[in-house]
């Protein structure tokens, strides 16, 4: 059997930490090899404590915000991440962008593909990169593009939570069991210091998932014991043999 991968496309260089970092480390422990690939570094709209520094300029953000997403892919086991440098706010990718992603997805062969949810108010980066996503991965099946090729199967797209559910129409309808592997998350979330604001906060919200996973594990029946955990929306139905 050839080992198990898995394709995050992250709008800015920060977002698969907060949002699937869990998800990641959790499957690199399993042997499962895990790209990034980060359309940009988040360098104009989610990087404000670096602007706050005297003396900043774009060029020393995106280093910066290239530092710490390199040092938070390690703490998560990240087999490679990919910085495309597309520029934020608003991100946006040309035909060759989309291509280079394209190949990524062939390339990778992802089991699973994790990314943005399909709405978000208040940063339209997010469903952008989602939508890019979605198109590159319809290209990378298509056999009449670079035909010799090896095609893309069909992996499913799951999207991670945004910061605001309500407002992003996202609803959760899988969760994981991210316990074994919070102090991994935590590693990274704590390389993200132009960030701190956010630490506590998705702390918090891994425990209330944790909360959710127990009670839909079967409740007070006697629902599995989990501390922390990560919720996603998944797109495509699954296909299955028994229910
Ligand atoms: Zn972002």
């Amino acid at each position: 059997m050839t080992a198990r991968t898995a394709l995050v496309v992250s709008a800015h260089s920060a977002d698969f930490v907060w949002r699937c970092g869990g998800a990641i480390a959790l499957h690199a422990q399993k042997g499962v090899a895990v790209t990034v690939v980060c359309l940009s570094y988040g360098e104009r709209g989610e990087s404000a404590k670096l602007w706050k520094q005297d003396g900043m300029t774009l060029e020393k953000v995106k280093v910066g915000r290239r530092l710490e997403a390199e040092n938070a892919a390690k703490a998560l086991g990240v087999h490679d991440i990919q910085f495309f440098d597309c520029g934020d706010y608003p991100l946006e990718l040309d035909r060759e962008q989309r291509f280079r992603l394209v190949d990524v997805i062939r390339k990778v062969q992802p089991d699973f593909m994790l990314s943005h949810s399909l709405e978000d108010p208040y940063n339209t980066d997010h469903p952008y990169a989602t939508r890019v996503a979605l198109e590159c991965r319809m290209v990378a099946q298509a056999w009449g593009h670079n035909p010799g090729e090896k095609v893309l199967g069909a992996p499913q797209l799951y999207l991670f939570e945004p910061h605001q559910t309500e407002q992003c129409n996202w609803k959760p309808d899988t969760i994981l069991d991210i316990t074994d592997v919070w102090d991994r998350k935590k590693a990274a979330i704590e390389c993200m210091e132009g960030q701190q604001h956010l630490w506590d906060y998705y702390t918090n919200v891994a425990q209330n998932r944790a909360n959710q996973f127990r009670r839909n594990s079967g409740g007070q029946a006697g629902g599995r014991e989990a501390k922390y955990a990560e919720a996603f929306q998944s797109i495509f139905p699954r296909t299955v043999d028994e229910l």
